[in-house]
């Protein structure tokens, strides 16, 4: 055998085109340095949470996926199942295949569940969608995730609780059926009854949909109870300082990032933001 071992060392893990690729992706807001070189791969299939302390950039990141227009890619490259998708609009890229939890506006008076998730599932589809066939898919999710039919009449987020805009998030994500899902659990503070919702939601979709990748985006370890994800990262000051299996969640879970900071000599990292650690 010949094989050239120093060139094995570098075959990804998986066979085919990761889903999400990031590569030393920097990006500023108003010319503040954010994220300060990124790398994570998430192939099909795989559940990868990204932790780190408030602040460190992990809602940055997102909404960098997401082609938010404040956020400024400085370097570095973003590929979406083979292709960059720097360039590309927020539309396209909910288009092909890639979902934000928080791409559903706040509040809008007078619009029902109903009719804004009919209005974005023919955004993404690229097609206007037969409403027999938009209620059959609505029915059949909303069967699936055990909702009440009458949660898709009300006007979006109006008066919903924590639980019930999850619920609304989930039932998008089921009805999108993306490739990549990226959720950013605010770090508001969902009560159980709401993460619930997004671990049963997630779990769901990744039995029905095993190919989904999902990146889940967390500064507490609470919602890693009900899902269990594949690889866990952790990122300080806008990068990913230490990745690992469950067992580094639960590190941060029992010891903080305070810890793994000190484990690494960046007892300063995270400056001014410690005391949120
Ligand atoms: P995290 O989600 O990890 O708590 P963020 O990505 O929200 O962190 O914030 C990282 C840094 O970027 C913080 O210093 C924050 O003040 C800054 N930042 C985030 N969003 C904006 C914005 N829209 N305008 C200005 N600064 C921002
Ligand atoms: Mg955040």
């Amino acid at each position: 055998m010949t094989t050239d071992t120093s060139a094995t060392e570098h075959t990804p893990r998986a066979t085919g085109t990761p889903t999400l690729e990031i590569t030393d992706l920097r990006v500023e807001i108003e010319g503040k340095p954010i994220i300060t070189g990124v790398n994570l791969t998430v192939n099909q299939g795989e559940i990868h949470a990204l932790m780190g302390p408030n602040g460190s950039g992990k809602s940055t990141l997102a909404n960098t996926l997401m082609g938010h227009p404040k956020y400024t890619v400085t370097g570095g490259e973003i590929k979406f199942q083979g292709e960059s998708i720097l360039d590309w609009s927020p539309d396209q890229r909910a288009r092909s295949g890639l979902f934000l939890s928080f791409q559903y506006p706040t509040a809008i008076p007078g619009v029902t569940m109903i009719n804004f998730l009919r209005q974005a599932l023919n955004a993404v589809a690229g097609r206007e969608i037969p409403v027999r066939e938009f209620r059959t898919r609505l029915n059949e999710k909303m069967a699936l995730l055990k909702m009440d039919q009458q949660f898709a009449r009300r006007y979006i987020n109006e008066g919903f609780s924590g639980g019930e805009k999850k619920r609304a998030e989930i039932l998008q994500l089921h009805m999108f059926n993306p490739k990549l899902a990226v959720l950013d659990e605010t770090d508001s503070g969902l009560d159980v009854d709401a993460l619930r919702v997004v671990a049963e939601g997630v779990n769901g979709i990744t039995g029905s949909n095993p190919e989904l990748g999902v990146l889940i985006i967390t500064h507490y370890y609470r919602i890693l109870n009900y899902i269990e994800p594949d690889f866990v990262h952790v990122l300080v000051d806008g990068a990913i300082v230490k990745s690992g299996g469950k067992d580094l969640a639960l590190e941060v879970e029992n010891n903080g990032y305070e810890n793994i900071l000190k484990e690494l000599g960046l007892e300063g990292a995270g400056g001014s933001r410690r005391g949120t650690l």
